[in-house]
C-alpha cells in the first residue's frame, strides 16, 4: 500500500499522483510506503529534486517513509524525468542498495561520503534510468 500526500501544487497534483502511482506499480509494489512530495523553490539550491528518508521517521536500512522535494517551476517533460529519478532513490532506499546510518549515505553497505555527485553510483544508476523510465511512462501514457 502506498500513502501519498503531495503539498503546494494543485495544477502538477493530477499528474504527480499518476507518476508516483505506475511507479509504484512497477517498482514497489512490495512494500508499504508513505511519500510526501512536496513542491518548492529549489532554483536557489541550483538543482530540480531532492529525495531525503522522511524526518518523521528514524533513518535505517529499512525505511519506508520518504521525502521528495520537486522545483514548483519545470515544464512537463522535465518534471516527468525528474520526479521519476527521484523515485528511482526511492526503489534504491527500499531495495537497500542505498541508506542512511548516522546521517552518512551508504550504497550497498559502504560509505559514499566525500563522493563528488557524477561520482555516486546512486546517481549514476538513477540517471542511467532515468531516461528509460521517462520512455516507459510516456507509452504507458499514451496507452491510457
Ligand atoms: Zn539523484
Amino acid at each position: 500500500m502506498l500513502e501519498l500526500e503531495i503539498q503546494n501544487c494543485k495544477r502538477r497534483e493530477e499528474l504527480c499522483i499518476t507518476i508516483v502511482d505506475w511507479f509504484y506499480a512497477n517498482y514497489l509494489i512490495d512494500y508499504e510506503l508513505e511519500v510526501i512530495v512536496e513542491h518548492k523553490n529549489l532554483r536557489k539550491d541550483s538543482v530540480y529534486g531532492y529525495c531525503d528518508i522522511s524526518p518523521y521517521e528514524e533513518c535505517g536500512w529499512e525505511p519506508r517513509s520518504f521525502l521528495i522535494e520537486m522545483e514548483k517551476t519545470l515544464t512537463i517533460d522535465t518534471y516527468i524525468q525528474v520526479l521519476l529519478h527521484e523515485l528511482y532513490h526511492v526503489f534504491q532506499f527500499c531495495k537497500g542498495d542505498l541508506a542512511i546510518k548516522n546521517s552518512i549515505r551508504h550504497w550497498k553497505g559502504k560509505s559514499i561520503e566525500g563522493l563528488e555527485y557524477e561520482q555516486q553510483p546512486h546517481e549514476i544508476e538513477a540517471e542511467e534510468k532515468e531516461k528509460v523510465l521517462y520512455e516507459s511512462f510516456m507509452e504507458y501514457l499514451e496507452d491510457t
